[in-house]
């Protein structure tokens, strides 16, 4: 991975999206920056579903090549895909674009009160969680790692923001 830039997506929260810059670049060990690019993710939104498909935000996204850089969208609209009722996040495997939602992240959509800190680590999690997918790492037994699958938000939180040694190792000989 050369370097990471951060695509938004529709109209997410710009502290938010400022928020993962420095732990991105901290994890991966290569420099990130917000994007110009905005995608109008308007195609893409499933009006009975009030979802936006997150396979075909993707793919929008990676029509740009990155120029070697890994992309990654942030949004803050529910994504789905077909087969799910929601997805938090989804990425290539072994590619350079991947596309994270922080819309079920945020602890209002559980009808509690909003935690601006608590909203940033998971999102910081789930951003570094699909990154990884894009180096080629799959999901980890360890329940600790961030590379642990999560299907719900006490998921995200028992995780930490770190790959674990194993993950990290995997990804050592990656370029
Ligand atoms: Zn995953
Ligand atoms: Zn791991």
């Amino acid at each position: 991975m050369k370097a990471i830039r951060l695509v938004r997506v529709g109209d997410p929260n710009p502290d938010l999206v400022d928020a993962l810059v420095d732990p991105l670049a901290e994890e991966f060990g290569v420099p990130c920056s917000v994007d110009e690019r905005r995608i109008d993710p308007l195609f893409a939104l499933h009006p009975e579903r009030r979802q936006a498909h997150s396979s075909q935000l993707l793919a929008e996204l990676i029509r740009d090549d990155g120029g070697g850089d890994h992309l990654l969208g942030v949004t803050s609209l529910d994504l789905y895909i077909p087969i799910l009722s929601f997805v938090f996040g989804e990425a290539q495997t072994e590619g350079h674009g991947a596309i994270v939602s922080y819309h079920r992240l945020r602890q209002e959509f559980y009808g509690m009160p909003g935690d601006a800190i608590l909203l940033e680590e998971r999102l910081v999690k789930e951003a570094i969680h699909e990154l990884g997918h894009t180096i080629g790492l799959l999901h980890c037994d360890d329940w600790e790692c961030v590379m642990a699958s999560s299907h719900s938000v006490e998921g995200i939180d028992l995780k930490n923001w770190q790959l674990c040694t194993l993950c990290r190792a995997a990804i050592s000989c990656v370029p």
